[in-house]
């Protein structure tokens, strides 16, 4: 899928599925591409993009699949959300550049985050060694000396390794700077994304202390989601995207475990039992693997010196694909609203 902005002279009367020759060919990647529309001027927020689906056609033409203002196309530029294994492989990528290094300064150049920085952070962080690199749920805990920097990043958010000397570009929000020709580079366009302090124990932190179990740890079992979702009547793919249960089980991996565990998403929590229970722990598990080794392939991105991390899209059987055939029986994928959210299943496979 590919969202390009193309006149609406060109596009009036055009069909879904229509194809259609994309002016001014096409972008070289459909993340990066995503991105660059991402990162657009908020006034552009009206403009319509479409989406065309270019397995249809040749290198200039693609299948028109949607179109949608540019506000609404972020809440769909999946490849552009941070979700929990982009999280992890930030981590492990940023890792061996900051691990035993100092602190020589904190450079905030917008402060007005989704919560402030706050003012007094350089001040405090200065001279003080990063012991270790932590995730827990979809943070960033960077342990120094006295405490711990707490970072999110929100919707659009990503870190790199840059020479701090390399000027900012539009939305380089921090640099931690670590060395003469090494820092950490905060980018986030819409500013959902966060740096925080705390001195005490960072799990103790109001936005961590209630958060559920990681999906990856040993302690995630079917046995575990069975006795934690006896009575609740709301709909599985909820339960499993509410971070006191589990965290980091976002819209896009929810409907991806519900497939492979053959569980229809609006199934009432407290109605699947627990060997079903057992085989979603499984999937969600996969899933999240999955996606953590393709994004070992991108970990050279976080030295790029000229774009952001390329947060990687995966094969998804289900997820964004409605209308189109199930990859294990060929029946058309269906979309419903859940919760707000679009919940994307197989009604033949999942029940
Ligand atoms: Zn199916």
């Amino acid at each position: 899928m590919i969202p390009v902005e193309m006149p609406r002279r060109a596009m009036s009367g055009r069909a879904y599925g229509e194809t259609v020759p994309l002016l001014g060919g096409v972008p070289p990647a459909a993340s990066r591409d995503a991105r660059r529309v991402g990162d657009g001027p908020r006034q552009a927020d009206t403009t319509l993009v479409w989406v065309f689906d270019l397995r249809a056609g040749s290198a200039c033409q693609g299948r028109v699949v949607r179109s949608c203002p540019l506000s609404r196309f972020f809440l769909h530029a999946l490849s552009a959300m941070p979700e929990l294994p982009e999280v992890e492989t930030t981590r492990r990528g940023i890792a061996p550049f900051v691990l035993e290094q100092t602190v020589a300064d904190l450079v905030v150049r917008q402060p007005a985050l989704r919560w402030p920085v706050p003012a007094e952070l350089p001040a405090l962080v200065r001279g003080q060694r990063v012991t270790a690199l932590e995730r827990r749920g979809k943070y960033l805990l960077l342990r120094l000396e006295t405490g711990t920097l707490i970072v999110h990043l929100g919707m659009s958010g990503s870190l790199r390794v840059c020479d701090p000397r390399q000027p900012p570009r539009k939305h380089d929000h921090f640099d931690l700077i670590l060395a003469p020709a090494l820092a950490l580079r905060f980018h986030d366009p819409r500013r959902f994304g966060c740096l925080l302090w705390t001195d005490s124990d960072p799990h103790d932190h109001p936005l961590l202390a209630e958060l559920g179990v990681e999906p990856l740890a040993p302690e995630f079992t079917g046995a575990y989601l069975y006795a934690a979702t006896r009575g609740r009547a709301a709909a599985v793919k909820l339960c499993l995207m509410d971070h006191k249960l589990v965290v980091g089980v976002g819209n896009i991996y929810a409907s991806e475990s519900l497939f492979r565990a053959g569980i229809d998403p609006r199934r009432a929590a407290r109605r699947v039992g627990e060997a079903r229970y057992e085989r979603l722990a499984g999937a969600v598990r996969e899933v999240l693997e999955l996606a953590l080794a393709a994004g070992g392939t991108t970990l050279r991105d976080f030295v790029n010196e000229r774009g952001n991390p390329g947060y990687f899209k995966q094969t998804l059987a289900v997820y964004d694909r409605a209308g189109e055939p199930c990859r294990v029986c060929g029946t058309a994928i269906r979309t419903v609203r859940t919760g707000q959210r679009s919940t994307f299943f197989c009604p033949q496979c999942q029940h």
